[in-house]
């Protein structure tokens, strides 16, 4: 019988300020971060086939909590899993306190979390890679917890370009373009493989 991977049943659990407030919540757990702005809340509801569970913010840089939701893959069998939402980096009007504080807790999550199973971080197909963009990845890559590069908002990119574009941001960060996740929020598409990076990170070996 022929099964079609899915995420349903998506919804908030809760909003900790540090990862100590997760250390009740075990599931395996995918994590999405990128620059303020990237297009992660969109990209999430894409993901969650939900119009409003990560909220979409017109003044970016606003959320400093790290949001929680659990979901199930169904697949040839169902997975639960967990779902945080880091909040946004790189914000130019952050104050150095504020910016200090928003790199403390990222690197609490990402050095501290056991339950991670995988990490998606999230670059925004226009931007020339950023150094600290690059940096992160490295540092990502280097945890073995799963990773993946997700370009987003690929539709600002006309077809006949996009596949070079990926290729020469794959080739910045030192990854092979099959490494590299295309999405789009507006044509609706990447969410179907992310459901399967997280199907293969997460499914019962
Ligand atoms: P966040 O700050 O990373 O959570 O980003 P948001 O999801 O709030 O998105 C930031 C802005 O980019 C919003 O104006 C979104 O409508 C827009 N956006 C997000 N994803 C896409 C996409 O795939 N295509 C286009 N064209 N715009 C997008």
């Amino acid at each position: 019988m022929m099964h079609k991977l899915l995420l349903k049943n998506a919804q908030f659990v809760t909003s900790a300020p540090d990862t100590a407030h997760l250390s009740q919540y075990n599931l395996a757990e995918f994590a999405f971060l990128g620059r303020s702005n990237v297009g992660k809340s969109s990209l999430i509801n894409l993901v969650a086939n939900q119009k409003k569970l990560a909220h979409t913010s017109r003044t970016p840089g606003r959320t400093r909590l790290l949001n929680y939701f659990k979901a199930t893959l169904q697949n040839e069998t169902d997975v639960d899993i967990g779902i945080v939402d880091l909040p946004g980096f790189g914000y130019a009007k952050m104050s150095h306190t504020e910016k200090a504080k928003l790199t403390e807790m990222l690197s609490e999550y990402i050095n501290l979390r056991p339950a991670i199973c995988g990490i998606f971080h999230l670059v925004d197909i226009r931007r020339d890679p950023e150094p600290d963009d690059v940096a992160l990845s490295q540092q990502l890559r280097a945890l073995e917890r799963g990773y993946s590069l997700v370009v987003t908002k690929s539709d600002k990119v006309v077809k006949s370009k996009r596949k070079i574009t990926l290729s020469k941001i794959a080739q910045a960060y030192g990854l092979e373009s099959h490494q590299v996740i295309l999405t789009s929020v507006s044509e609706k598409f990447g969410q179907d493989a992310i459901w399967e990076q997280m199907w293969t990170l997460a499914s019962p070996k």
